[in-house]
């Protein structure tokens, strides 16, 4: 069976699936290429999460205003 090469997503490296899970980063070539860009879109999600758009906004007051006549 011919072995098929991969390219890293993150480092654009070749390399070879390995056949154990444990060992398996597709679609990264290692453990570390994977925690890199797991690190990045997760500081990418902070910052968006915290850049609010005024729809959001709008969406989060009117919330507010049907909480306040709740009860
Ligand atoms: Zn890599």
């Amino acid at each position: 069976m011919p072995e098929k090469k991969y390219k890293c997503a993150l480092c654009k490296k070749e390399y070879l699936r390995s056949a154990d899970p444990k060992t398996d980063f597709f679609p990264f070539c290692s453990d570390r290429c994977r925690l890199m860009d797991l690190g990045s879109w997760l500081r990418e999600e902070y910052v968006t999460s915290r850049a609010l758009s005024e729809e959001e906004k709008a969406d989060i007051a009117m919330k507010e205003e049907e909480g306040e006549q709740d009860g």
